[in-house]
């Protein structure tokens, strides 16, 4: 047979996945409600310059990760790597700077990114992605922090850290970035030859290089914080105040960085104790200067993105719930094959009513449509033979106990449909 096989870093969500993937869309959309968070959906491609400049020309994502082609008319498109840019462009595109501010979005969805695939590592995985556009308050932030934590709470993940920083802003990283410069210019060759490029074009990088040689060498690095101009300062004391009043913990971490000018203030990502090398499930933070780089006016904006692959790793590594699996209420069986329209006609009548039914349709023994009844997890069994025709009932058979009773086919929606939760 011929090699049937999709692409790299690319899978398939099957049915014993794609219920748990359901189970956290509706936990996402349930807290975005909560939080006043309206969906959108956004095209999976854009014009290729939206990202370079949303993103940024240096970061890896746009030097050697994206998708990218020419269309049949000669434009260059790529599929996108991210959500933020696309949001920002809708916000703008829509007129959305005229509504009362800031507008919250939000949205899930496929990225795509060519990496090198791993655990956790794919080249097209899902994020969902929050938006908060038209504000500067740093209450904003604390709200978009309180936002994804309480996602991960409700899907019952433990472990968790949130990692919290600040990035300055154009004001004051140019000092920053020239001290950074002078320290790394020291120690050039302990750096990889990767950071050693970074050094003039954005000494900010290297503090994010996961290689140990590099590490080291940034342990002793100056700290943002001794830099921030009084905005900045009085803006991440705000973010800190926040989340001590909602008793979000969160560790300082002055590695984490955004090196883009366009990237201000708040930085955080979440990590989990659960994943290992891949162990960030949400990355976020503020972007005052984005807007204006794609070519808007100012429009100050804070948001995250958590990728679902890594959510669903996490829970499953923690045992988390994913609610009940979704099973039938009902399996329709016939007893001979003059029965089987009748079968058909009741389980139409049954789906019509609101009761998950199906029913087998070769021409197979009671037995093995028995056994496949219990495979798909049916609460009854409906059987239906030449005696219960003729007498117009079905004999309802509970799988979990055996027991089983004939009753008049108008009572049968009743007698399997599943009672409301609680309704005991
Ligand atoms: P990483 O450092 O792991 O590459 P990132 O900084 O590139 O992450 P972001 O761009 O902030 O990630 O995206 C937000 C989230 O999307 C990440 O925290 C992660 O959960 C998820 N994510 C990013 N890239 C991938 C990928 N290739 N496969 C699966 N999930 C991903
Ligand atoms: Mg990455």
């Amino acid at each position: 047979m011929a090699d049937i096989s999709a692409p790299k870093g690319v899978r398939d969500i099957l049915p014993d996945e794609s219920w748990k993937w359901a189970y956290i869309f509706r936990v996402v959309q349930e807290t975005a409600l909560n939080f006043g968070y309206s969906e959108v959906h956004l095209p999976l491609f854009e014009h290729t310059e939206l990202f370079a400049r949303g993103i940024g020309d240096a970061t890896d994502v746009v030097e050697k990760e994206m998708y990218t082609f020419l269309d049949k008319g000669d434009r260059s498109i790529t599929l996108r790597p991210e959500a933020t840019a696309s949001m920002v462009r809708s916000y703008l595109e829509h007129g959305m700077g005229t509504l009362p501010q800031p507008v919250k979005l939000w949205c899930a969805g496929p990225m795509f990114r060519y990496e090198r695939p791993q655990k956790g590592r794919y080249r097209q995985f899902w994020q969902v992605d929050f938006e908060s556009l038209g504000s500067a308050n740093p209450l904003v932030d604390v709200e978009i922090i309180a936002l994804s934590v309480e996602i991960f709470r409700r899907l019952g993940l433990h472990q968790l850290e949130v990692v919290l920083n600040s990035v300055g802003c154009p004001v004051c990283r140019p000092g920053y970035r020239e001290r950074l410069h002078r320290f790394f210019e020291s120690r050039l060759d302990d750096l990889c030859d990767t950071c050693k490029g970074r050094l003039d074009r954005n000494p900010l990088r290297i503090l994010d290089c996961k290689r140990e040689g590099c590490k080291a060498v940034t342990e002793g690095a100056p700290a943002i914080y001794e830099c921030l101009c009084d905005d900045c300062r009085d803006h991440f004391d705000a973010v800190k105040k926040g989340l001590h009043r909602l008793a979000i913990p969160y560790r300082l971490d002055n590695r984490l960085v955004r090196g883009l000018d366009y990237y201000t203030k708040t930085a955080y990502e979440v990590l989990s104790g659960s994943l290992g090398a891949q162990n960030a499930v949400c990355g976020g933070g503020r972007y005052d200067n984005l807007a204006e780089a794609i070519g808007g006016p100012h429009v100050p904006g804070v948001g995250f993105a958590a990728g679902v692959d890594r959510i669903l790793m996490v829970m499953e590594q923690e045992g988390c719930s994913f609610g009940a699996e979704p099973s039938l209420d009902a399996y329709g069986v016939a007893l001979d094959a003059g029965s089987r329209e009748s079968v058909s006609d009741l389980v139409d009548h049954l789906r019509r009513n609101g009761v998950a039914a199906d029913m087998d349709y070769g021409n197979r023994s009671m037995k093995t449509q028995l056994k496949a009844a219990s495979q798909r997890r049916a609460r009854y069994a409906c059987i239906i033979g030449e005696g219960e025709r003729q007498k117009g009932t079905v004999s309802v058979k509970d799988l979990a106990t055996g027991e089983q009773r004939e009753i008049l086919s108008e009572d049968v929606v009743a007698a399997v449909r599943p009672r409301p939760s609680g309704d005991e």
